[in-house]
């Protein structure tokens, strides 16, 4: 019997970055949003762990044990003191190497359908741990929702919001490393010689200014509080996303912003029928490869009938 979970892309509606730690990650203060373009992870049993991949473009998706979906079953199966005897399926829509945190959310999903399949509760304190330890978006990537994350990002506290928010999500022709795009931002802070940000102010500060605009759902008020520290080095390493980001703005979109590390570009629209129209314009321009809409926030990674994942 297979287990099948659909699973959400990000967006940071925030990304401060601060300092470098001693394990060589930065501290981050973000506020992310789950936005409703998902992956889709089916776990079957089977003699021994294997993976299929399908999907729009999987290009870049390594297909061993370096899978993050793959490493997620084999930790948790550790974990629970049972075989890895899994094949997944990942049907991919998000965007690799995008800024939405596709492998982090393949690695979520495969955590909540090995549980599902090898008897664990979805909320078994072994799937917490594992998120963790796997990578920095993967907890979000099992809660959804609006949240803070603070750390390098594991750290979550959901936000309240009952406010659903319309995006167009714009796919650049190749993907950006996200190492590449903390290189290029440390180069650029060395530079300008400024001291980190700090995000314990920030995250204070952010806190209190998303806290209403995010149950108001009023995108006119949430445009002014997106930002990206990431933004600057992700242009500079793509130029030609400017140029995107400035389209979508002048076409009408309320807010504009790389997404992560990049490179798809988030516009913030009035409404679904907004989101529609600046999406055919997008595509029509030829500025990107694909071009989507979605909504947020949406639930994290979720059991579903299979049925329900065509
Ligand atoms: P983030 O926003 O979390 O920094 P991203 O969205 O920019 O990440 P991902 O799509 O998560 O990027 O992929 C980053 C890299 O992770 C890929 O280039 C690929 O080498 C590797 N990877 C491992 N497992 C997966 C997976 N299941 N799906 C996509 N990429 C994966």
């Amino acid at each position: 019997m297979s287990v099948t979970v659909r699973v959400p892309a990000k967006v940071n509606l925030h990304l401060g970055v601060g300092g470098v730690r001693a394990d060589g990650f930065h501290e981050l203060v973000t506020v992310f949003q789950a936005v409703s373009l998902y992956d889709i992870v089916e776990a079957t049993p089977a003699a021994s762990l294997g993976l299929t991949l399908t999907g729009a473009d999987t290009r870049g998706i390594p297909q061993g044990t370096d899978n993050l979906a793959l490493r997620a079953a084999v930790q948790l199966a550790e974990r629970l003191g049972v075989e890895p005897a899994v094949h997944l399926r990942i049907d991919k829509q998000i965007p690799v190497a995008g800024g939405m945190a596709g492998g982090s959310a393949d690695a979520a999903a495969a955590l909540v359908a090995c549980a599902r399949l090898w008897g664990a509760d979805t909320d078994h304190p072994a799937i917490a741990e594992v998120a963790e330890r796997l990578g920095s978006d993967v907890p979000f990537a099992l809660s959804g929702g609006n949240a803070l994350g603070t750390g390098r990002g594991e750290r979550i506290t959901p936000l309240a919001g009952h406010g659903r928010f319309h995006w167009v999500l714009a796919e650049a022709e190749q993907g950006l490393s996200t190492p590449l795009v903390f290189g290029e931002f440390d180069r650029r802070a060395a530079r300008a010689g400024a001291p980190a940000a700090d995000t314990g102010q920030h995250r204070t500060a952010l806190l209190r200014s998303f806290a209403d605009v995010l149950d108001s759902g009023e995108a006119a008020r949430l445009a002014p509080l997106l930002g990206n520290d990431l933004q600057d080095a992700a242009l500079a390493l793509r130029p030609e996303l400017d140029a995107t980001l400035r389209l979508g703005r002048r076409a009408g979109a309320l807010g504009a912003l790389v997404s992560g590390s990049g490179p798809t570009c988030a516009f913030l629209t009035e409404g679904a029928a907004s989101a529609a129209d600046l999406s055919e314009f997008l595509l029509g321009s030829g500025c990107c490869r694909a071009v989507r809409t979605a909504h947020g926030p949406v639930p994290g990674a979720t059991v579903i009938d299979p049925a329900d994942a065509a």
